[in-house]
């Protein structure tokens, strides 16, 4: 039977078929909502004939968001309240503006993170990588993974509840979807409400605002692609007209609508290769959200036959708020992406027990269980020292990496045509210099030889080059030579500096003559 403290909660885990008062307080909080329920005679009728609709137990041996032929079932989860939630609606509030923002933030004169795939450079708070440049990628990449490892092995799914631009976008779309249809209960009873006008419109509605939030993160995902400028003027333009960059936006917003309308956290339970990854990541003394069962159990509230229960009264509000339809109850499972709304839920029921907070809480399963073995929760394990060393060392090896990156990238290759041409008693070598600027600004590189050379050598081209911001330059090297220095093959060092005389690049130049008899 439900505890007044807990009528309303116990309505939502029971649909409101074990008592008149259940049912009261489900009209009064649809009403509260502005759905079907109160709003007509005809409408309250059909409630008080169909009880509100719950989702199936959750048990460990299936997906609850999967229904028993393998058809989706949408777990439409009441919105929680507590310290928890409102702190992760800040940071979501906090990362969106900044996912949106990166590319409007600049630095250096370009944008806190450009792609430019166009014209293969890739700004990056502030430095510019070229194609080149991107072996890089790979120490930076593998230093961010171990990084990663290691925060898992720490906290957990901390990444997946609180920085993940897809759980963040969803928090969004689920708060619009409660503006327009009510909270979970309210929307469980419009989905299983025969098809009628509001309906259609209620649905209609909430599509419109899924596909312009989709259309929103599409366009703001373009950003980091094509600079602001030239994504104005598309905007004003047919689509027609950029073709190469309308239809990979088109892709991603109807797969963010699919997403936000019917995906959702099925990515994160069947897609995700990180969710997949946990498992192995974690181990007893990882961070984790769980039920502390040796102080809920037995679960049932008041007292068993066989004597005292344990603090959970099996309202089952936990499951109500999950956004993946599990019950942490039954202990970790892999659809938990650690959004932290149970533990509000529990926590808020804990507070009107007038029972301390925490049965659900953020704890290592050590902890949960009184400590493995005995043991108190051990932060340094072996496999958190190996995750932190792997990440040290790829940080290193890219921090070393990218100290090598310099303000221009310069590269000499030989005309094409004769390798060599013969003129009375010289030889004539023609190179082609390429200098791209790395710098927002223009500068002036110098171009100089540096060490021995074949003596009555020169080398025309070799001046100093002003070069545009991001520009390139491209300056004809021709290095002449008497023929009797060239012993069929000699090799000359090529400096470019800037203008402080820095050197930017040593490049070595090969002069081929004829053989000598
Ligand atoms: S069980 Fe996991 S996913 Fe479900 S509400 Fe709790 S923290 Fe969130
Ligand atoms: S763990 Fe807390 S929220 Fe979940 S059923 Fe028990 S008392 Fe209710």
């Amino acid at each position: 039977m439900c505890t007044p403290a807990l009528t309303e909660a116990k309505q939502s885990s029971c649909g409101g078929t074990c008592g008149a008062d259940c049912k009261r307080i489900a009209l009064k909080a649809a009403a509260k909502q502005g759905t079907l329920l109160p709003a007509a005679p005809a409408a309250a009728e059909t409630s008080r004939a169909a009880p509100i609709p719950t989702r199936s137990t959750p048990t460990l041996d299936e997906v609850t968001t999967f229904g028993a032929e393998g058809r989706r079932v949408m777990p439409h989860p009441t919105q929680a309240r507590g310290p928890f939630t409102r702190a992760r609606a800040l940071s979501g509030v906090f990362l969106l503006a900044l996912y949106l923002a990166l590319p409007w933030i600049h630095i250096e004169g370009a944008p806190a993170v450009f792609l430019d795939v166009a014209q293969r450079r890739f700004h990056v708070f502030g430095v510019t990588f070229l194609s080149q440049d991107l072996w890089l990628a790979f120490f930076l990449i593998s230093g961010l993974g171990f990084g990663l490892f290691a925060v898992t092995a720490l906290w957990g799914r901390i990444w997946c509840g609180w920085a993940c631009p897809l759980t963040v976008f969803l928090d969004v779309v689920r708060r619009v979807e409660g503006w327009l249809e009510g909270d979970g209960p309210a929307r469980r009873l419009l989905a299983a409400a025969p098809p009628s006008l509001e309906k259609t419109l209620r649905r209609l509605a909430k599509q419109a605002v899924f596909g312009v939030l989709a259309t929103v993160v599409a366009h703001g995902f373009l950003a980091y692609f094509v600079s602001l400028p030239k994504l104005f003027g598309m905007l004003r333009e047919s689509p027609a007209a950029h073709p190469g960059a309308f239809l990979p936006v088109l892709g991603t917003t109807a797969l963010l609508w699919f997403a936000f309308a019917w995906f959702r956290e099925q990515f994160c339970i069947v897609l995700c290769p990180y969710g997949r990854l946990q498992s192995v990541l974690t181990d007893e003394h990882s961070l984790v959200i769980g039920y502390d069962s040796q102080r809920g159990e037995p679960r049932g509230g008041g007292r068993a036959a066989d004597g005292p229960r344990g603090d959970c009264v099996d309202c089952a509000k936990c499951v109500q708020v999950c956004p993946t339809g599990i019950d942490i109850r039954q202990g970790l499972q892999l659809e938990c992406i650690g959004c932290a709304a149970c533990v509000d839920a529990c926590d808020s029921v804990m507070h009107k027990l007038k029972r301390p907070a925490g049965l659900i809480r953020y704890d290592s399963l050590a902890g949960l269980n009184g400590g493995l073995n005995g043991g108190p929760r051990v932060f340094w394990r072996p496999r958190l020292a190996l995750y932190a060393a792997l990440m040290f060392a790829g940080i290193t090896a890219a921090s070393f990496a990218l100290s090598t990156v310099r303000s221009a990238v310069v590269s000499v290759t030989r005309l094409p045509g004769a390798p060599y041409f013969v003129q009375g008693e010289s030889v004539r070598n023609q190179f082609l210099l390429r200098i791209f600027n790395k710098l927002p600004s223009p500068g002036l590189f110098r171009i100089e030889l540096d060490g021995p050379r074949p003596e009555g050598m020169e080398l025309q081209g070799a001046t100093g080059e002003q070069v545009p911001g991001w520009g390139e330059a491209k300056v004809t090297l021709v290095a002449t030579a008497p023929i009797a220095q060239l012993h069929r093959q000699t090799t000359v060092q090529l400096l470019v500096k800037d203008e402080a005389g820095a050197v930017l690049a040593r490049k070595p130049l090969t002069l081929i003559g004829p053989d000598q008899p």
